[in-house]
């Protein structure tokens, strides 16, 4: 397996990540760090009924010696329209025929356009051109927002639509280094890199101790990537498998 671990930049070149607190963006943060970006994570108080996510992405932030970690609010449950943000209940044990056939109701209307844009603002503000997002194209539940094609459009319009990017002085960047892994090689590769999958959640609908339900599809597939790989994942569930 050849993993995309990213080419070295000269160190303290500045970069803006989005953070989710999940496993994704966890070896996102790990492959910029190692890398030599100054990280400058992002994430969001969105609504999110698994708002868990962000204890843990601040502890990764303080990990990972991230430069700065911005939590921004913006209370996507004004509009609902997703499982995640409004009371509709997020579905259990799907089938990968299940997962792969259309869009579930746990996709959030526009969420990593929304999470994009803030994240072309703040590089803009550092002048920095790399923007690392931890979306995936294999083992994903078929959001139409983290396909490769939406990336690519993404970075084009931000090079459109910002003064650094007409001036010419910046030329945006957007890093996808997940996107073509399976699970299983995202969580070999995390581990690789030291990254401790203890620090992270994957659960679209945890308990109130924040236990993982182990039966939404984040769950599924975090749990079904670990197995693929030959090693236990340390997050406790509701139910044991
Ligand atoms: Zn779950």
């Amino acid at each position: 397996m050849t993993l995309p671990l990213l080419a070295p930049v000269p160190a303290g070149t500045p970069a803006v990540l989005l953070l989710s607190g999940g496993l994704d963006s966890a070896t996102v943060l790990a492959c910029a760090t190692r890398a030599g970006y100054a990280v400058h994570a992002l994430s969001f108080r969105y609504g999110q009924r698994h708002a868990l996510e962000l204890d843990r992405a601040r502890a990764l932030a303080a990990r990972w010696k991230t430069v700065k970690h911005v939590v921004c609010d913006i209370d996507l449950r004004q509009f609902g329209g997703s499982a995640l943000t409004s009371d509709v209940a997020v579905p259990k044990d799907r089938d990968e025929r299940q997962m792969s056939a259309g869009i579930p109701v746990t996709y959030v209307p526009a969420r990593n356009t929304i999470f994009l844009s803030f994240a072309m603002a703040w590089a803009e503000v550092l002048q920095a051109q790399d923007v690392f997002i931890g979306v995936n194209a294999l083992d994903y539940s078929g959001y139409p927002d983290c396909r490769p094609e939406f990336v690519e459009a993404f970075a084009q319009m931000a090079n459109l639509a910002t003064r650094a990017g007409v001036e010419g002085t910046t030329r945006f960047k957007i890093h996808a280094p997940l996107m073509r892994l399976t699970k299983r090689e995202i969580i070999q590769l995390g581990i690789s890199l030291d990254v401790d999958y203890a620090m992270t959640t994957s659960c679209y609908d945890p308990a109130g101790d924040g236990t993982a339900c182990g039966h939404c599809d984040a769950c599924q597939l975090r749990r079904r990537g670990f197995e693929q790989a030959g090693l236990s994942d340390p997050l406790s569930y509701v139910t044991t498998p």
